[in-house]
Order: structure tokens, then C-alpha cells, then sequence
């Protein structure tokens, strides 16, 4: 690409209207400009930068053989009424009517479109498991727009949806897909943190954020120095204030029994929860007159039902928690999840000593140590609270805070919207059986100011060789007096273009050191600068925007060192 016939539109000055460093090195090197609140046009620099964002997102998706597709922006109201969003998602879903006064939205996510897409297309079992992505613009009308396209109304995401049969599928998905999130941050170039994550308004069994590291960011993170733990400590929001906690686990019924006793501790719960107690514990252990323990948490809620699945005997709502295996659940990864009823097996009491309930409006809590996945986090510690040097709810080490951008969202959705839209299949067996689903999202739009957020210096864009809008800047001097840095100039760029090289040729008639400063500011890692001086020796300037090196290299190696 020649300058001369390209669209820099750089701004010496920095917008007063833009806060973060972000937002006012994007508009100062004329990535994007404002059409309104929250809406923005990416110029051709800006698109670069968003379209290598999309790439290395959509080639991690393939490599875990993610579909892609592309849903409509525009959704029919009814698809929403189905679910119960339509009343629920409050002021940040644009609702609009079509000429015929027919309810519409823009979409803030597609779960409702995926589903009807899927109880349409998939009728078998052996279609699954299944996953699909697409990078499509959503629209979210932000109580307050700010930062440019960090928070913006209309902003580009990635959102992936899988379906299974099994919960144990979907967490196969859910963990690939954690990986996944993981390779395109690390290949983005990005210092990032997977956390706990709060399950939010789109509700669900299981959520982890990824969070680039930054002042600016509007999350606050609590993360252990001496392990993996890590929160957002906004996630803590839905659980009850310790007190209440404390009051509604004496409310618990712990019973220890051995043996023959199991079968009259069992007697007075349903012949169902019997049966899938004693199916559990055949599972769970060999040795069936070993000492069991069972917490029985009773409450007036609805149940939930996460663990019946694995025992199709049982028809009443049940909870069976293993509290020493991979596949217990954790309260961090649930939400406001009601545990009414629930009871607990173990073969040994220690695993379930540290069990404790709480009550809240949205129903009751189990929260406990021993959990081998991930992290812990025990029912004394408030999250929101922390400070730091507090120590870890894991157990290890103490907790530092930092400030997180939110750049990625997984969540396992479990049957919120398949049980409400009909999302099924005809099972092995012929029977009717419905969808478990995860959903899994990333910031395409709001990575692109993530990572300027992290690289930059006082004089611009710092980009990770992956994001740059181009690899390499070839800068003459004075190209217009100088026949030979003009022939050098064009013979180099040429030849850079023949080795599939992403160059920018600055043929502009500027002086140098305006070249220099659009260059530095609109952050293109790697400049070849061309004059006459150097040329008496065979040589060029090579400096690299990252450290400010400069070498002289010989116009020979040029090609060969920036490949
Ligand atoms: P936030 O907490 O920042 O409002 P969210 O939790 O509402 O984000 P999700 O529903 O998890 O967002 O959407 C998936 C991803 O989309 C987020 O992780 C974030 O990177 C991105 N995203 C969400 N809202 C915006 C926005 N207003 N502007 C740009 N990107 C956004
Ligand atoms: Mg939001
Ligand atoms: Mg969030
Ligand atoms: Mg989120």
C-alpha cells in the first residue's frame, strides 16, 4: 500500500473528549471516527487492525472445528417471547417495529436465533456434538457509552453456542473452548487473565472471563499470588451477606450413617431420590458398606436439577453433589442456583465438613471446600469484599486486585434455553431428549482497544506484530530530490510485496520527521527508512517501534530479516 493513495487521517492533537489512552491514540491515528454515541466508522487503518483480530479468532474456532455462520442482526420479537427476554432484558436491547407494527430487536446476542436454527436443522443425536460460531455486530444500547469502542452501542463480537446430549459433552466443549480463548489472546499478544466469572443476566451453571490487564479497565479482579485463583470480584454479587449464611446452614441436616442405617436415613425422601442416592453411591464407590454422609438441605425453592440428568430414574428435582470429583459444583461457577433439597453424598465425611447452605431471595446456597477444580472458595469469604494482601479463598497464597478488561465470556448455559424453546433430538434409545448448551463470546471491536491499552508509549501505537494494520513502514527521505532513494525505495517495496510482506510505502511529500511521528503514532512495528547518506554504503535504517533499536542493514538482507 503507497500512502499517497491511502487514507492516513492523523491528529496532531488529542481529542478532548476521549479519556483512555485507547480511545485517543485510535481517533489521533484515524482508526475510527464518531458518528454518535457509541457508534463508530473504523477507517481503513482501524478495519486492518479489527480484520487480524477476526482472523486469528476464526482460525482458533476452526482448529476446535466450530461452524461458521452468520445470523441475522435484526431479530423477530416472538423468537424473545419464547425465551422470556423479551420481558426480561431491560433498557439495553433496541426494540423497534417493521412497517407492519411486527416487534423487533437488534440483536445484543443470539441464543434465541441459534436455538430456532438448531430445533429446526438438528433432529438426531448422532448430529451431535455440535458448535457454531459467527463474528457479527451486535448492538447494545449502553446506559453509558464510553472509551471510545471499548464500550460502544454497536461493536463486532465473536459469539459461539455448542449443543449436547450430556453435560459431560458440554464440558468438553466449554474446556476446548477455554483453551481456545487461551491460544488467542497469548497469539494476539495480550497480558490476560481467565477468571471466575459471575453467570450474569444470560444465566447458567458454569462462567469464566478473560480479562486483559490494564488501568483503565472497569472490572476489578481478585487473583491469588500463590495459585491459578483468580475472580472478578463482581461475581460475589449474588451471594448472601455471611450472616445469613452462617444462620441458614444450622438449617442443614448432616446425618452420618453406615450401612443398613443408609436405608432408614433415606426413608423419608422420595422413592426417587432413594433410588438415585443409591445408584450414586454404587457409582461412587466399590466398597458399599463404607460410612456415608448425607446433608440434606431443605427449602421451599424450586429445585435444580443439574445432577438428576445423570440418573434418569429420578423424575423429582435433585442435587447430588460428589464433593471430591472434577465434575462437583462449584458455587462460583453457578450463579444464583438453588440448591433446595439437595442431597449430598459422600463416602467420607471430611469431604463434606466444610459444606455450608445460605439463603438470599433467589433461593438457597451450598458453598464448600475440596474442590479440585480450579479453585475453592469457602463460605466465610466475600469476594466483594476482599482487599488486598487478604488471604486467597483457595487456600493459597494472598490476593492481589488488579483492573481487567473483559475482552471474553464462556459460559455453560445448561438448559435455559433449550427447555424454553424446545431445543431437542431423538436419542439413541428413540426418546425425546433436550439440548444442553454453552455459549462462548469475545470482544473483536473492544480487543482492538484492549490492546492498545497495553501497548504504547508517548508517542503512539506499540502493536503486537499480529495486530499491526501493517508489518513494516518503508519511510524515504526525500524521495522527491533523490532519484536513488526513489529507485531504492520502489525496488524495495516491490520486492517486499513479491515476499508477501503487509507494507506500507510512505510515498507522501512530507518531511521526514512528519513520516516518522504518523508512523511511531499509527504504531507499525517494524520501519525501514531509506537515505541517501546510508545508501553510500549499500545500507538502510532498520529500527523496530517495540524497543526503538535502530540497526543498519544492508539493502540485500532487508526482505530476508523482516520475514
Ligand atoms: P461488560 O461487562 O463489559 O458490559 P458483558 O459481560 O455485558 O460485558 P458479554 O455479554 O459477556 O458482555 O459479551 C461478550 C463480550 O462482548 C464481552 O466479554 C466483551 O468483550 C464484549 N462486549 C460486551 N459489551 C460490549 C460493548 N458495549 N462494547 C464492546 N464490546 C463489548
Ligand atoms: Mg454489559
Ligand atoms: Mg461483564
Ligand atoms: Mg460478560
Amino acid at each position: 500500500m503507497r500512502s499517497s493513495q491511502y487514507l492516513l487521517s492523523t491528529l496532531k492533537e488529542t481529542p478532548s473528549d476521549a479519556e483512555i489512552v485507547s480511545h485517543q491514540l485510535m481517533l489521533r491515528a484515524g482508526m475510527i471516527r464518531k458518528v454518535a454515541a457509541g457508534l463508530y466508522t473504523w477507517t481503513p487503518s482501524g478495519l486492518r487492525v479489527l480484520r487480524k483480530v477476526e482472523k486469528v479468532v476464526r482460525e482458533e474456532m476452526e482448529a476446535i472445528n466450530a461452524l461458521e455462520i452468520l445470523m441475522p442482526m435484526v431479530q423477530p420479537a416472538d423468537l424473545w417471547q419464547e425465551s422470556g427476554r423479551w420481558d426480561d432484558y431491560g433498557p439495553e436491547l433496541l426494540r423497534l417495529k417493521d412497517r407492519n407494527q411486527r416487534d423487533f430487536l437488534l440483536g445484543p446476542t443470539h441464543e434465541e436465533i441459534i436455538s430456532e436454527l438448531v430445533r429446526k436443522e438438528i433432529s438426531s443425536y448422532k448430529q451431535l456434538p455440535l458448535t457454531l460460531f459467527q463474528i457479527q455486530t451486535k448492538f447494545r444500547d449502553e446506559i453509558r457509552p464510553r472509551f471510545g469502542v471499548m464500550r460502544a452501542r454497536e461493536f463486532l463480537m465473536k459469539d459461539a453456542y455448542s449443543f449436547h446430549l450430556s453435560q459431560e459433552s458440554l464440558q468438553q466443549a466449554y474446556d476446548q473452548m477455554y483453551q481456545a480463548y487461551c491460544r488467542i489472546f497469548e497469539r494476539l499478544g495480550l497480558d490476560y487473565r481467565p477468571v471466575i466469572a459471575d453467570t450474569g443476566s444470560i444465566g447458567g451453571h458454569s462462567s469464566h472471563e478473560f480479562h486483559v490487564l490494564a488501568s483503565s479497565g472497569e472490572d476489578a479482579i481478585a487473583f491469588s499470588d500463590g495459585s491459578d485463583y483468580a475472580a472478578n470480584v463482581e461475581m460475589a454479587e449474588a451471594l448472601p451477606p455471611t450472616g445469613e449464611r452462617a444462620k441458614a446452614s444450622m438449617e442443614m441436616q448432616r446425618h452420618e450413617v453406615k450401612g443398613d442405617d443408609l436405608a432408614a436415613l433415606l426413608q423419608p425422601l422420595s422413592v426417587e431420590t432413594q433410588q438415585a442416592v443409591k445408584c450414586y453411591i454404587a457409582e461412587a464407590s466399590d466398597d458399599i458398606d463404607a460410612e456415608y454422609v448425607l446433608l440434606v438441605v431443605r427449602a421451599d425453592h424450586e429445585l435444580n436439577t443439574i445432577k438428576a440428568e445423570k440418573h434418569p430414574a429420578v423424575a423429582s428435582p435433585l442435587v447430588l453433589v460428589d464433593s471430591h470429583k472434577a465434575h462437583g459444583i462449584h458455587p462460583a461457577f453457578l450463579g444464583p442456583v438453588n440448591f433446595d433439597g439437595a442431597v449430598l453424598v459422600d463416602h467420607s465425611a471430611a469431604h463434606l465438613a466444610d459444606f455450608a447452605c445460605g439463603s438470599s431471595e433467589n433461593g438457597v446456597w451450598l458453598t464448600g471446600v475440596n474442590w479440585d477444580r480450579d479453585a475453592s472458595i469457602t463460605a466465610t469469604v466475600d469476594i466483594r469484599n476482599v482487599v488486598e494482601g487478604d488471604p486467597s479463598p483457595c487456600g493459597n497464597g494472598q490476593l492481589k486486585i488488579a483492573r481487567g478488561i473483559e475482552v471474553g465470556h464462556i459460559f455453560q448455559l445448561g438448559k435455559k434455553y433449550s427447555d424454553a424453546m424446545k431445543v431437542g433430538v431423538l436419542s439413541e434409545t428413540g426418546k425425546h431428549e433436550t439440548l444442553t448448551m454453552g455459549c462462548y463470546g469475545i470482544g473483536v471491536s473492544r480487543i482492538v482497544a484492549a490492546a492498545i491499552e497495553q501497548h504504547h508509549d508517548e508517542r503512539g501505537i506499540k502493536w503486537p506484530n499480529n495486530l499491526a494494520p501493517f508489518q513494516v513502514v518503508l519511510i524515504p527521505m526525500n524521495m522527491h530530490k533523490s532519484a536513488r532513494v526513489q529507485e531504492t525505495a520502489e525496488k524495495l517495496y516491490q520486492s517486499l510485496l513479491d515476499a508477501g510482506v503487509d507494507v506500507l510505502f510512505d510515498d507522501r511529500k512530507e518531511r521526514p520527521g512528519v513520516m516518522f511521528t504518523d508512523m511511531e503514532l499509527i504504531g507499525i512495528p517494524h520501519q525501514v527508512v531509506i537515505g541517501e547518506r546510508n545508501l553510500d554504503d549499500g545500507m538502510v535504517e532498520y529500527q523496530a517501534r517495540k524497543d526503538g533499536n535502530k540497526i543498519k542493514l544492508s539493502i540485500d538482507d532487508v526482505v530476508s530479516h523482516l520475514q
